[in-house]
């Protein structure tokens, strides 16, 4: 879980867990500070779906390894990354992670610096992936150093999802934003889903080099 660090923000609630320069929380403190913040809570079993279940079930019998799952299963991440008008940018990375993961397995999703990051300085990333290749490499830091040495966003997201396949034999995605507007959606995975938004124009597209695009009724 991210925090905003400026106290302010959370004025208003005397418990000490409302107000913290930590930038990372998790188990039990995580939610013990959502809770202070007023986020509603719900009970575990309502984020698991009978499709879900079905498929762990299914899958449990074939215990593979995290790359064997990796490989063979469709993944649930989203990812988003945004640049607003005065030039800040800002990422965001949720996931159930993997099937079949040991307990408590950390993916790259929640490490900042690898499933996200974002600096107005250079952009804003968020990856989906090989949760172990990219943790390996600090993707998201990785490509954001890219930019930061002269390499447009979409050079930088080639260049460091070849050097973890490369380097850690890893497949991936990234989504990219730079605080001037440019922007990429690269993989090496089969396929990705992505879709961007620039001023009245959607772009999108699921598979390598496809890159389709609507115009948006504003
Ligand atoms: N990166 C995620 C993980 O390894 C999986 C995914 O992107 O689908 O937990």
């Amino acid at each position: 879980m991210l925090l905003q660090t400026n106290p302010y923000l959370y004025q208003g609630h005397s418990d000490i867990y409302s107000v913290t320069s930590h930038v990372m929380l998790t188990g039990r403190g995580a939610n013990k500070f959502a809770e202070s913040i007023g986020i509603t809570m719900v009970p575990t079993d309502k984020l698991v779906t009978e499709y879900e279940r079905k498929e762990w079930e299914k899958h449990k019998k074939y215990i593979a390894g995290v790359n064997e799952e990796f490989n063979t299963q469709a993944h649930d991440t989203v990812g988003a990354v945004a640049l607003d008008s005065a030039g800040n940018v800002a990422c965001a990375t949720s996931t159930g992670g993997i099937r079949n993961k040991m307990l408590g397995r950390v993916g790259d999703s929640p490490v900042i610096g690898c499933g996200g990051y974002a600096d107005n300085i250079s952009g804003a990333v968020s990856c989906t992936g090989h949760g172990e290749s990219i943790l390996k490499v600090t993707l998201a830091r990785l490509i954001l150093s890219h930019v930061e040495q002269g390499k447009s966003v979409e050079d930088a997201s080639q260049l460091s999802l070849q050097h973890m396949g490369d380097r850690v034999q890893g497949a991936g995605g990234a989504i990219v934003v730079s605080p001037s507007g440019q922007w990429a959606a690269a993989f090496t995975t089969k396929r990705m889903a992505w879709a961007a938004a620039e001023d009245d124009v959607l772009w999108f597209g699921i598979d390598p080099k496809e890159k389709l695009k609507e115009k948006l009724s504003l």
